[in-house]
């Protein structure tokens, strides 16, 4: 399972370049040199990958589960026995470091798998019984053709999320991964080949999201988006899908709240607070990007952040030394110094790293970037309201429990919010108020894949994860019986 120079489109069960023959270059962000290409489809690919689609409904969606079970179960194995091969070549395509490629991603996307294989050969639908009247029962059907397009922080990880669920319900998918992050769905299109998976059931069409990306989105076969991505992509997809009536998850944006209390447990919360702000270099939507401090604790947490995030060690993210790795573009690079720059016209004190790490060799033309801790900003300003997305966090101390769920609640989004605390009462307190649809108390990225997964206000509509998956993969319809 070798990654390949010319990355091709699988449609159809087959493995094919775009219509137009057109390529897009594919860089490695470690190096900042195009390593591969991938395939620059239009409406043309997208209408064949819709049109085998449609064929190969008819007999996935009534093919048994225990079929399905087989096949999703052959997949994840077959991603396993190339477990090394997958994570180089997302640690390629993406510069996150090797050994998280290796403990996270690609065992996610097989977890991914095995977990929707499982849960739909014990998936049951509801009756309601009308004592001596009626009974009524819910049928859980297929959607039909829908589409998945994710982004390229957790490129196969978030990729597999979407796809796992809806073949294991009966659908057929057109699935886009991002352009900046090709290899492993290539690489998987091999595995579902491998594993005998039918033709036309998986659909994976290559390249930019306002062209290949927006015609599944518009396309009129199309029953169902689930998208993860940008706050402004969720926009416009709403805008073209919501008139047509698509069923639609979105995961998009966050600028995640860390509130810590004074009598948090130091040592935990600051191992995981390291984590939680620069994990993928703060390229996962779920990092807590403010930090809010309650005041006595506030100078000691500072100056030991400070001096762990200065002991991070940035570069070449094939080493087993390296904490992180390469920044994923040049522009994601440019836009989070843009945002450094910002902090400072703001008001805030950088008070470590922000500046770009001289590399030697083939990783010279890399990007990479030092984690930056800023102080001394309002809550108001641009940089505590955007997102950054990248190893940068901002520190705040609060005097009250109040005042840290109104800091915490004070932007538009409401992805997931971490909290510290010892004092349970108070945990359980904070957490009901807090506008997210994720809290973590005394963790963070402690994930079971059953329970609900998304976000509120500007963070995304629907819940992805479990249940909620298989329900908004599966349209419901009440059949009502009336006794003779
Ligand atoms: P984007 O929104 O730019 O892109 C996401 C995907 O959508 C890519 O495949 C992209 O293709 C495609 N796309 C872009 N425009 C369109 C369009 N008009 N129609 C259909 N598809 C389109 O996000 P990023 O890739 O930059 O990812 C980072 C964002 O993802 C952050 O905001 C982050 O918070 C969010 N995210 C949210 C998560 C969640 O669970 N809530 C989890 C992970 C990330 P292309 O790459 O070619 O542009």
């Amino acid at each position: 399972m070798t990654p390949d120079k010319y990355i091709k489109n699988y449609i159809d069960g087959a493995l094919v370049p775009a219509a137009s023959g057109a390529y897009l270059d594919n860089y490695c962000p470690a190096t900042g040199k195009v390593y591969s290409q991938l395939p620059d489809s239009d409406e043309q690919d997208v209408q064949r990958a819709v049109d085998a689609a449609e064929r190969a409904f008819p007999e996935w969606s009534k093919a048994e589960p225990g079929k399905r079970f087989r096949i999703l179960m052959r997949i994840a194995d077959i991603i396993e026995q190339n477990m090394e091969e997958f994570a180089r070549a997302e640690t390629t395509d993406s510069g996150k470091p090797l050994a998280m490629s290796m403990s996270v991603d690609i065992p996610r996307a097989q977890a991914n798998f095995r977990f929707f294989a499982t849960a739909i050969v014990q998936f049951g639908s509801e009756s309601h019984h009308m004592a001596g009247e009626a009974v009524n029962y819910t049928l859980r059907q297929p959607l039909g053709v829908v589409g998945c397009i994710s982004p390229w922080n957790l490129p196969l990880y978030l990729f597999t999320w979407k796809i796992a669920p809806a073949l294991a319900t009966g659908n057929c998918v057109v699935a886009k991964p991002s352009e900046l992050t090709p290899m492993t769905a290539y690489l998987l299109s091999k595995a579902c080949i491998e594993a005998g998976l039918p033709s036309g059931v998986l659909n994976i069409v290559h390249g930019l999201g306002n062209k290949a990306g927006q015609a599944i989105v518009e396309h009129p076969v199309v029953k169902a988006i689930s998208f993860t991505g940008g706050t402004a992509t969720g926009k416009k997809i709403v805008a073209t899908a919501g008139p047509m009536f698509k069923k639609l998850s979105l995961e998009l944006g966050g600028k995640n709240p860390n509130i810590i209390f004074a009598d948090c447990n130091f040592d935990a919360m600051i191992v995981d607070t390291l984590r939680s702000s620069f994990s993928n270099n703060g390229q996962i939507c779920l990092c807590g990007s403010r930090i809010y401090v309650e005041r006595p604790l506030y100078e000691k947490f500072r100056d030991e952040l400070v001096k762990r995030t200065q002991f991070l060690k940035v570069g070449d993210p094939f080493s087993a030394v390296t904490d992180l790795g390469a920044l994923v573009s040049l522009q994601h690079l440019e836009k989070v110094e843009s945002y450094l720059s910002l902090a400072e016209v703001e008001g805030g004190s950088i008070l470590c790293g922000g500046t770009r790490v001289e590399m030697k060799g083939e990783y010279e033309t890399g990007y990479y970037l030092r984690p930056a801790v800023i102080e001394g900003l309002p809550l108001e300003c641009r940089t505590n309201q955007e997102e950054i997305f990248g190893p940068v966090v901002t520190i705040t101390p609060f005097d009250t429990e109040e005042e840290a769920i109104a800091l915490a609640n004070g932007t538009v989004y409401g992805l997931s919010a971490t909290l510290w605390t010892q004092d349970i009462s108070r945990a359980n307190r904070v957490a009901e108020q807090l506008q997210a649809g994720i809290v973590w108390v005394n963790c963070w990225m402690v994930r079971d894949l059953r329970t609900p997964f998304g976000g509120v206000k500007n963070s995304g509509i629907g819940r992805e994860g479990g249940n909620e998956a298989l329900r908004f993969f599966t349209e419901p319809k009440n059949v009502c019986m009336k006794y003779g």
